[in-house]
């Protein structure tokens, strides 16, 4: 067995075991595998493993790869757009991505809707939400995100799944759950409010068990699966 294999072996088996002690159902929680900076080669090891969503956060670099797989015989696979989104890029993102998880202010998001191409079906999009952070980290205030996600909803080409969010790392499980827990709030209050919400994107290599404990549906793992990523953000 390769060590991605392995690896997503050893994921799945931790997403089973915090369902489990969460009272919740695993098939509840989608693995999505972060292959940001991995190569082609790397993505497809994991597909012969058995994995099918593939998430990314540099628009080019993803399209390139998208266009890899493709080229590999890969053209079933689901990728998702995690990374922060620039207004110039939203055009490459509306026709290669399935899925997009950072929409963070509403001119991105019209232009997500407008750009998608009319043959393929609506765009996936979460809102990322800033529970904890500074001025200068990505993602909408709580304040301000009953209005943003009630606007995206109405974008005729894209499709509000649910909520994404990046906590800083916690010093302690507790801490983390109460952060994600926050999260999970926002998401319950939208769905209170009348939104079909069913996603909620948080949990990454190292804290994916407090967020499954927090009601995550989507965990977001990287180097857990593909090992120490080998060159820097850009
Ligand atoms: C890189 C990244 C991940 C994966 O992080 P790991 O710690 O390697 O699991 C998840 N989500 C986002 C938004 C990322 O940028």
């Amino acid at each position: 067995m390769s060590t991605i294999a392995a690896n997503l072996q050893q994921i799945r088996q931790r997403i089973a075991q915090a369902c489990q002690q969460a009272g919740r159902d695993p098939a509840s929680v989608q693995l999505l595998a972060v292959s940001k900076t991995q190569p082609a080669q790397a993505v497809a090891e994991a597909v012969a493993a058995g994995q099918r969503c593939f998430g990314e956060n540099y628009v080019q670099e993803g399209v390139d790869k998208i266009a890899a797989l493709r080229a590999m015989g890969h053209g079933g696979l689901e990728w998702h757009c995690i990374g922060p989104l620039q207004s110039n890029k939203t055009r490459l993102v509306a026709e290669a991505f399935d899925w997009v998880h950072t929409v963070d202010r509403l001119k991105v998001a019209e232009r997500l809707s407008a750009q998608r191409p009319d043959g393929l079906p609506p765009l996936q999009v979460c809102v990322q939400v800033n529970v904890d952070g500074g001025a200068n980290k990505s993602g909408v205030t709580p304040a301000e995100l009953p209005a943003l996600a009630q606007a995206v909803a109405r974008l005729p080409r894209l499709q509000l799944r649910g909520l994404m969010a990046i906590p800083e790392p916690a010093p302690d499980e507790a801490t983390a759950r109460a952060v994600f827990g926050r999260v999970q709030a926002l998401w319950q209050g939208l769905r209170a409010d009348g939104l079909a919400l069913d996603t909620l994107s948080m949990g990454m290599s190292d804290d994916l068990e407090a967020a499954i404990a927090s009601g995550s549906t989507l965990v977001r793992v990287g180097s857990a699966i593909f090992g120490a990523r080998t060159y820097p953000a850009r």
